[in-house]
């Protein structure tokens, strides 16, 4: 499994925040997807139509998943495909490796997949002695730059400048440094050309299982998919049991989503819909084809309280939106999904003890939840991991004594008004003159980044009384 470096999100994010390069990175692409989704939208007759039908297709998957997953099971088996299922990461990987020794595999080349990620697929790949090419550009950058973890589910490689990856291009690849992006492109397609053409096996993810025809959809920019899945003789793809949906039809829906709240594009460059091996006759095709559905930790999201987490698409558009993740990128996370979606799956897979701070990684402002294509609730699921934590005692003491204080004291409303009165006089004290609080004791995450705002120095009952006695006064 990929080493898990949630439990640090805190101390990662303030290292993140203050590596300038990093930053001078995130400020260039800050908003960039924000625009071309927002442009992207006015295409569509009926958007917030859309995702409620996107929304309903998800649902309707997850609500009969078993029943889906036995209809993809023995269609795709029909068509001349090998489903096998994986309960945890070391299986996805042990799969993997034994498919590989049957067909005497020595290269494999791979297209992007997150779940692989989750088992650090590559470098149980390499330990058992085979080679392995990630193909997908930005998945490309990160292997070849020792294997630096993903930053985005859709752009791994965003975190890195145009001048990073040409320095990295220079002296892995022993060429002369290229200045333009179309120049380091077409250097990287002339190294990768070449791995296409020998590669024994090429592994995919699956942006969709389809249960109708027992086919993986894989929706890419840049082709690589393709030749991963028809070059190689063998093909396998891997992704999580909640990517089913029932039929073509709804991929076609969906597909109006997906692109549009990723990229802003209208459709990705290439949408590959592939079911079976190659047929008698057929002249493009993999020989061999195999399903790796994974379990890993989804049965029990789909049991828990944040199941509608399952519904997620991959698209990115929440973490695009949200203003935690634009300031401190993807890394910060500390495992393979980051940003709000990434906040509510990785304490799930992980375990919720691995991961404290990030469902507190968030302003519930909910910008995640206004734009996510299949109507995932976020900032409730995020709260409800909070509410878990406080639950099953796993917040720091202080924070669990304040809130038991504040909820004995919220019993008793003449007591709760008097202290609150003198919580915000006392607030009100620590304020400069300026009216802004720069220091303040048992809250300094308030206030060591930026200054507090002092309240009024009287309380919210205070002024609705005033307000309403005025108002009493006013009227004839
Ligand atoms: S939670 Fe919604 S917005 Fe975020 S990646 Fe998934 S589908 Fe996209």
């Amino acid at each position: 499994m990929m080493q898990v470096a949630s439990m640090h999100f805190k101390e990662r994010a303030h290292v993140k925040l203050n590596d300038e390069v990093l930053q001078g990175n995130l400020r260039k692409i800050k908003g960039k997807f924000v625009a071309k989704r927002k442009a992207s939208l006015v295409e569509l007759d009926d958007f917030e139509g859309t995702r409620d039908a996107g929304r309903a297709i998800r649902q309707r998957a997850l609500d009969n998943l078993d029943v889906w997953l036995e209809m993809f099971e023995q269609n795709a088996t029909e068509r001349g495909a090998t489903v096998l299922f994986a309960q945890n990461p070391a299986e996805i990987n042990k799969l993997v490796l034994d498919i590989a020794t049957h067909h005497g595999a020595r290269k494999i080349i791979k297209s992007k997949s997150m779940v692989s990620e989750e088992s650090a697929l590559d470098h149980a790949i390499e330990g058992a002695g085979l080679k392995v090419v990630e193909t997908d550009l930005g998945e490309y950058i990160l292997q070849i730059n020792d294997y630096e973890p993903p930053s985005h589910i859709i752009g791994p490689a965003l975190h890195k400048s145009k001048e990073e990856v040409a320095d990295l291009f220079h002296r892995v690849h022993g060429t002369p440094r290229k200045d333009g992006i179309d120049e380091l492109c077409v250097e990287a397609r002339g190294v990768l050309r070449d791995h296409y053409l020998n590669a024994d096996m090429g592994i995919t993810g699956g942006n969709f299982f389809v249960a109708e025809t027992g086919s993986v959809v894989l929706v890419t920019n840049e082709g690589n998919a393709t030749l991963a899945t028809t070059l190689p003789k063998v093909h396998v793809a891997i992704s999580g049991i909640e990517k089913i949906v029932p039929t073509l039809e709804d991929v076609a829906t969906l597909m109006r989503l997906l692109p549009r709240s990723a990229t802003g594009q209208s459709i990705s460059n290439y949408v590959d819909i592939l079911t079976g091996p190659k047929g008698r006759g057929e002249y493009h095709g993999a020989e061999h084809m195999y399903f790796i559905v994974v379990d890993s930790g989804r049965s029990d999201v789909l049991g828990s309280e944040v199941r509608e987490a399952l519904r997620c698409i991959r698209c990115g558009a929440c973490m695009n939106h949200c203003p935690v993740y634009q300031n401190v990128g993807g890394h910060a996370y500390g495992w393979v999904y980051p940003g709000p979606i990434g906040s509510v799956l990785t304490p799930m897979y992980v375990g919720l003890e691995n991961a404290l701070d990030l469902p507190q990684a968030s302003t519930l402002c909910g910008q995640c939840a206004v734009v996510c294509p299949v109507r995932i609730p976020l900032p409730d699921l995020l709260r409800k991991l909070r509410e878990r934590e406080f639950v099953e005692d796993l917040r720091p003491w202080s924070e669990r004594t304040a809130l038991r204080l504040w909820a004995r004291v919220a019993r008793y409303p003449g007591l709760y008004a008097w202290s609150t009165r003198l919580a915000v006089r006392f607030l009100r004290s620590r304020a400069g003159s300026n009216g802004m609080i720069e220091k303040l004791p048992l809250g300094s995450g308030w206030t060591s980044g930026r200054a507090m705002p002092a309240p009024a120095g009287r309380t919210f009952r205070d002024l609705y009384a005033e307000r309403k006695a005025a108002a009493g006064k006013s009227s004839p």
